[in-house]
């Protein structure tokens, strides 16, 4: 297994790590080539999303889980590869997901009949977060 002792991913970081990976370049100046057609590469990620599910499926259906070992056809994994071109599909079409956050949680907590919004989520994960660390402080 990875360990690194890099911080957590952002949903910012995490759209520019796939933006990277379907680009297929770490230099930012060869952004601009394109090798398909846009409406064509729109498509395609749906085509894949799609695809992605249907193992997801399968895989919830025979219940197959990671192991530690090997994720290879895993709910993990296919759990993974949804979200992938979930990712993908709003950076195609330049969806900020962060900013979208904000906006649909505005209208699902009237929906839901919510007693939260995200940002008093928010607020509770940074306890959270702050309690583990003071814990590790402690610890030392
Ligand atoms: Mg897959």
């Amino acid at each position: 297994m990875m360990k690194n002792n890099i911080e957590d991913m952002t949903l910012k970081e995490v759209q520019y790590l796939i933006k990277r990976i379907e680009k297929g370049t770490l230099d930012e100046s060869r952004d601009k080539e394109e090798s398909q057609p846009k409406k064509e590469n729109g498509q395609r990620l749906v085509l894949k999303l799609i695809e992605e599910f249907g193992e997801l499926a399968e895989n919830i259906r025979k219940n197959t889980r990671f192991d530690g070992q090997n994720i290879k056809g895993t709910i993990e994994e296919e759990a993974f590869d949804v979200f992938y071109y979930i990712i993908a599909i709003a950076n195609y079409y330049e969806i900020d997901l962060e900013k979208i956050f904000y906006i649909k949680d505005e209208l699902n907590k009237v929906k839901y009949e919510r007693e939260f919004s995200i940002y008093e989520a928010r607020e509770k994960w940074k306890n959270i977060i702050e309690n583990k660390k003071n814990k590790k402080e402690e610890g030392k």
